[in-house]
């Protein structure tokens, strides 16, 4: 009998079924990656010329008025795993588009919202999730441009990761002997010696000055542990 390998590590891969509305310079670049994923991907426009420009990148495409709520129904929507509506500086379509959206049972529904006020208004009629992509990348490019980490991503409202240059004091030295966790409160996820592959950090991966290093920890210990020379 052949021996099992135990469980599988790997979760199975599940491709989704997602509508991508608005088609702009967001929508687009949503929606070509996650086809890039392996996903399937419906991409609606009111525009007819910027649909016809991504026929052939995007699973299918539409040209439809997402405020029509016959179209609306006539797409199917429901039937998809989730939608996400990238419709930024006309408020009102974006706002009709998510409110009739929910009334026809999208399961997940991913709004981006231009301002605070948008987005409020969108988590009142109830959207699963709103994002605010010009915000958010301010934030990252913020701490990018003043050469403090070379990639800034918040998980959560106190917990960052960073992408940061190994600096000379730890040159030679493994983790365990720089005793990260306990002198800077933060954890050192993985290391680039310069080949470009990112290795899992252990307490015996020994740092070489330049490396680069991915952290992650609180904001205060994370922008303390990116001035270390
Ligand atoms: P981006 O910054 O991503 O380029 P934006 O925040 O400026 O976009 P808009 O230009 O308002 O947002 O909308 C993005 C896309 O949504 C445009 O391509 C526009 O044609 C499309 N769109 C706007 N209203 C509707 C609608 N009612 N139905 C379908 N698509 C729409």
């Amino acid at each position: 009998m052949p021996k099992s390998n135990g469980p599988s590590r790997r979760r199975s891969f599940h491709a989704v079924n997602v509508a991508v509305i608005g088609l702009g310079r967001f929508g687009s670049s949503l929606a070509q990656e996650l086809v890039k994923g392996g996903h399937q991907v419906l991409g609606i426009d009111n525009d007819d010329k910027i649909v016809q420009s991504l026929a052939g990148e995007l699973t299918h495409v539409v040209t439809a008025d997402t405020t029509d709520e016959e179209t609306l129904k006539e797409l199917g929507l429901a039937d998809l795993d989730c939608a996400v509506v990238a419709i930024g500086a006309d408020l009102e379509a974006s706002i009709l588009t998510t409110s009739l959206l929910l009334q026809i049972g999208v399961k997940q529904l991913w709004v981006k919202a231009n301002s605070t006020a948008h987005g409020r208004i969108l988590e009142q009629i109830g959207a699963h999730h709103v994002i605010f992509p010009e915000y958010e990348m301010g934030r990252r490019v913020a701490h990018m441009v003043t050469g403090e980490s070379l990639d800034y991503v918040q998980i959560d409202e106190d917990f960052v990761m960073v992408k940061s240059v190994c600096p000379e004091s730890f040159d030679g030295k493994t983790l365990a002997e720089l005793k990260i966790r306990s002198t800077y409160k933060v954890t050192v996820v993985a290391v680039n010696h310069g080949d470009g592959v990112y290795d899992p950090a252990f307490p015996e991966t020994k740092l070489k000055s330049g490396d680069l290093l991915v952290v992650a920890g609180g904001k205060l210990a994370l922008s303390e542990f990116v001035q270390v020379q």
